[in-house]
C-alpha cells in the first residue's frame, strides 16, 4: 500500500499543481477582468459598450447635459483615464478640453495618434471643411471641419466598425465576440435607419435654422436645408445684429423650425420662430440629454420623432 501511494505521488504532485494553477486568483481576474474603457460622452460609451457588451467597463467623462466643447474635466476623470485601457473621443476639435485632460495624465500611448487613442472621425466624411485658414481667435471651433458627426446614425456603422477592430486588437481573445456585437448592431441599425428615414419622408427639402452648427449631419441625413444658425459664429451666442440678419433671412425663406439642444437657451429661438409661425424642436446631441434617451437607439428615435412632429 504504501509502495502504491509513493509511486503515485508524482503524478498527485502534478495534478495539486495544475489545479493550484486553475485556481489562481491573479490568472482568474486577468481572463475575465472587462477592459477599462473611457469614452468623453455618452453616446461614444454607449456605442463601445454595444460591441463590447460585459467585456468592457466603459464611462463616459462630459454629462449630456451640458454642452460637449466646454466641459470641465474632474481629478476623478484625469484618475479614471490614467488606468484606462482605451480612451475613445471624437479628434477633431469637438472636445477641446480632451488635450489638456490627456496631458494632465501623462501617457503618450493616450495621446492623439496614441495606440490607446480610439479617435472617433477616423473613416467619417466630414463636413463643412473650410476651405481657407480658420483661426481660434476669430471665435471659431470647429476648425478641421464640422465635428458633430455623431448626429448622422449612418456614421455609427464606420464608428462601430472601428471600435470593434479596436477591442479585437487588444484583447484578441474575445475577437470573434466583438465581431458578432458588432454585427448585431449593425443588422438593428440597418432596420432602424430605413424606419427613420421612413417616419421623417416628409421633411426632405424643408429648411430650419439651429442654434449651433450641431445639426449639419443630421439635416445631411434627412435631406433638410439647415444653413444658418442662431449663433453668428460656432460658440458665439447670439447677437441682436445677427437676430436682425436672421429675420431679413426668414423673409426670403420658409423656415419651418427653429433646433435646438436642452443645454441652449429656448427665449432667442421662441422669439423668432414667432415672427415666423416656426415650431422650435429638441434635437438632443448625447445620449441621456433628455428623458427616454438612454442609448443609441432611443436617442435617435427621440430626435427623430420630434423633427417628424415639428415639420407636419
Ligand atoms: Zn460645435
Amino acid at each position: 500500500m504504501k509502495s502504491i501511494m509513493i509511486k503515485r505521488l508524482p503524478y498527485l504532485f502534478f495534478l495539486g499543481v495544475l489545479f493550484l494553477f486553475s485556481m489562481s486568483p491573479e490568472r482568474v481576474m486577468a481572463a475575465e477582468k472587462p477592459l477599462e474603457i473611457v469614452a468623453t460622452q455618452a453616446l461614444f460609451a454607449d456605442l463601445v459598450k454595444q460591441v463590447g457588451q460585459d467585456k468592457v467597463d466603459v464611462r463616459a467623462i462630459a454629462s449630456p447635459k451640458f454642452n460637449i466643447h466646454f466641459i470641465q474635466p474632474r481629478p476623478s476623470d484625469v484618475r479614471d483615464v490614467t488606468q484606462a485601457d482605451l480612451y475613445v473621443n471624437a479628434g477633431l476639435d469637438l472636445e477641446a478640453w480632451s488635450d489638456p485632460l490627456l496631458e494632465a495624465v501623462g501617457r503618450p500611448q493616450l495621446f492623439r495618434r496614441g495606440e490607446r487613442n480610439l479617435d472617433l472621425s477616423s473613416g467619417i466624411r466630414l463636413l463643412k471643411v473650410p476651405d481657407h485658414p480658420v483661426t481660434r481667435a476669430e471665435g471659431d471651433i470647429h476648425l478641421f471641419g464640422n465635428p458633430h458627426f455623431q448626429m448622422n446614425p449612418e456614421n455609427a456603422r464606420i464608428m462601430v466598425r472601428v471600435i470593434s477592430e479596436k477591442l479585437k486588437e487588444i484583447d484578441p481573445v474575445n475577437a470573434s465576440y466583438y465581431e458578432e456585437n458588432a454585427k448585431v448592431f449593425l443588422g438593428r441599425l440597418d432596420r432602424k435607419i430605413a424606419e427613420w428615414k421612413s417616419l421623417c419622408a416628409h421633411c426632405v427639402g424643408k429648411e430650419i435654422i439651429s442654434y449651433h452648427d450641431d445639426i449639419v449631419y443630421f439635416a445631411d441625413f434627412l435631406g433638410l436645408k439647415a444653413d444658418q444658425e442662431l449663433e453668428p459664429k460656432p460658440g458665439i451666442p447670439p447677437t441682436p445684429k445677427h437676430f436682425q440678419f436672421l429675420e431679413d433671412y426668414v423673409k426670403e425663406h420658409q423656415v419651418k423650425a427653429i433646433v435646438l439642444p436642452t443645454y441652449f437657451s429656448r427665449s432667442t429661438a421662441e422669439k423668432l420662430a414667432k415672427r415666423i409661425g416656426a415650431k422650435v424642436a429638441t434635437i438632443c446631441q448625447n445620449v441621456g440629454e433628455a428623458p427616454g434617451t438612454d442609448d443609441f437607439f432611443s436617442f435617435f428615435d427621440y430626435n427623430f420623432k420630434q423633427i417628424s412632429e415639428a415639420l407636419q
